[in-house]
């Protein structure tokens, strides 16, 4: 069975009806590229660059970064990679950055909001990528987006940091700007977003835990964090549908991308890319070319629609498919 899936590497991804999809890897390190490549991903979907920080006593420099943004886009050219600028804060606390304590970090200055707050180091990641951006296909995202202030303040940043560059000639590639979907409150407006942005993505882990109010490292609360419930499935297709209405393409790079019960419903809602860790790739590609993209519509309207619970959810999803047990 791993040698049928090795076959599968080199293959584009397209479901038993014809309906072509990206099947993407997340990574956090440069050293993650020979595991992405070996798993046949078509594009990154997610790079986190929380380690560059976290794996270090001091700020890394704008040429540090550039080394390994660089490095990353190169080896994996030509396919896409987004690059997710710096998701601070929450349960990942830089110490050298001196950050107050808070009461409620998962609520707090994490993420965009410390790099609005902190522009320097948000500057200063963003001249290493777009400089990098000249090697490969680069895709600059930025997470936990509450509201389109703040995507249009890092658009304006980041717009700032791009003229300087080409003013003082430093070639540049083409570059896509998008955002991480994570907060409900970007889900229930993803219309009005998505005629700002170049792509969106799903980040499914915190878009649970935010919904649901549930912190899913919490065992005591930690039945709440349920991926399949009816709430986070309207929620997901809300945002899928309003990407498509306004014809740009919506990824989900949240472990629920990898998830084989997940998966049926999200091909039938129609996400464009599904990205994971590597290793997930082969299966999720075998099982996408059994399904039949068009007959999951149904499916997809009775789990969105008239589902009360996750186990309807999955009940529905193990009749639709029944090989999935
Ligand atoms: C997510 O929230 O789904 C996500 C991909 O980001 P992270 O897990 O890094 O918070
Ligand atoms: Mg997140």
């Amino acid at each position: 069975n791993m040698k049928r899936l090795a076959t599968l590497r080199n293959h584009t991804t397209t479901s038993r009806d014809g309906v072509g999809v990206t099947l993407a890897a997340n990574m956090g390190t440069a050293s993650d590229i020979p595991n992405v490549l070996q798993n046949g991903a078509e594009a990154v979907g997610l790079m986190r660059t929380e380690f560059l920080y976290m794996d270090s006593e001091q700020l890394p420099t704008e040429d540090e970064q550039f080394a390994t943004y660089r490095q990353v886009l190169e080896k994996l050219a030509p396919r896409p990679v987004v690059i997710r600028t710096l998701d601070i804060g929450g349960d990942k606390p830089l110490p050298y950055l001196h950050q107050k304590q808070e009461a409620n970090p998962f609520l707090g200055a994490r993420a965009i909001r410390q790099s609005l707050a902190h522009q320097a180091i948000f500057r200063s990641q963003l001249r290493a990528l777009l400089r990098a951006s000249a090697y490969g296909n680069l895709r600059i995202m930025f997470p936990m987006i509450a509201t389109l202030d703040e995507f249009r303040q890092a658009k304006a940043i980041y717009d700032d940091e791009r003229s300087k560059l080409t003013t003082a000639r430093v070639p540049l590639g083409k570059i896509k700007v998008g955002m991480m979907v994570e907060v409900p409150a970007a889900a229930l407006l993803a219309d009005r977003f998505a005629h700002e942005v170049d792509f969106m993505s799903i980040g499914t882990n915190d878009l649970i835990g935010y919904t649901m109010a549930a912190d899913r490292t919490n065992q005591d609360v930690s039945y709440l964090y349920q991926p399949y419930h009816p709430a986070i499935l309207r929620l997901v297709q809300r945002i899928i549908t309003a990407g498509h209405t306004a014809g740009i393409p919506v990824a989900m790079c949240g472990e629920m991308a990898g998830d084989p019960i997940a998966v049926p419903l999200l091909l039938g809602m129609g996400l464009d890319e599904f990205s994971m860790g590597a290793g997930s790739i082969l299966k999720t590609r075998q099982l996408i070319s059994q399904l039949n993209a068009k007959d999951l519509q149904g499916l997809v309207e009775s789990a969105v629609n008239s589902a009360d619970t996750s186990q309807d959810v999955i009940t529905m999803v193990q009749a639709a498919v029944p090989d999935l047990t």
